[in-house]
């Protein structure tokens, strides 16, 4: 139906440290000057409490205003629409497998994955998984929502990536992005 979300996954609190994860990135947000506290919710989430994009964000990205987010727990998080193969963090071609995505999935085992096109290896979370699955207990799930008359001026992705960053330069852990085509 055309609506997104953009995903973005930690893949390395276990699920048993999941609810006072979600409590230090809720702070975080608020405290960081991404969200402010808000009464409503995300449809799709409705049981979870939802932050409101801060003000303070509508001069990063242009028409970026009205969002909101929910820190919502999970155990795989899909590209939804089209989900695919994982993506070489190196060469750009989409070389992972299902095979490897099933493992991390249902073993709980992250694997190491070998690029095939240019033999690059790194852990599946750290491949591409824009398009794909990332596995992990919690996720901040944005619905990136325009400012009326402003719709596509701003790339989604790209605050979903400067998201992931900041979340990792302060909070630590490893997180993953993955775009939700519902
Ligand atoms: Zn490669």
């Amino acid at each position: 139906m055309g609506d997104h979300r953009e995903q973005i996954v930690d893949i390395s609190t276990p699920p048993a440290d999941a609810e006072s994860r979600i409590a230090a990135v809720r702070e975080w947000l608020l405290a960081a000057g991404w969200a402010a506290p808000f009464d409503g919710s995300d449809w799709l989430y409705p049981d979870e409490p939802a932050l409101r994009e801060n003000l303070g964000l509508l001069p990063r990205w242009l028409g970026f205003g009205g969002s909101t987010f929910v820190i919502a727990r999970g155990s795989h998080w899909v590209a939804g629409d089209g989900t695919d193969v994982p993506v070489c963090p190196s060469c750009g071609e989409p070389s992972g497998t299902w095979e490897q995505i099933e493992q991390w999935d249902d073993q709980g085992v992250e694997p190491l994955e070998r690029c095939t096109n240019c033999g690059h290896e790194v852990l599946l979370g750290d491949w591409n998984l824009e398009g794909s699955v990332a596995v992990g207990a919690l996720a901040i799930v944005l619905d990136p929502q325009s400012l009326p008359g402003l719709g596509g001026v701003f790339d989604p992705a790209d605050v979903a990536r400067a998201l992931r960053a900041e979340l990792t330069a302060a909070l630590g852990g490893r997180w993953a992005y993955v775009h939700h085509h519902l």
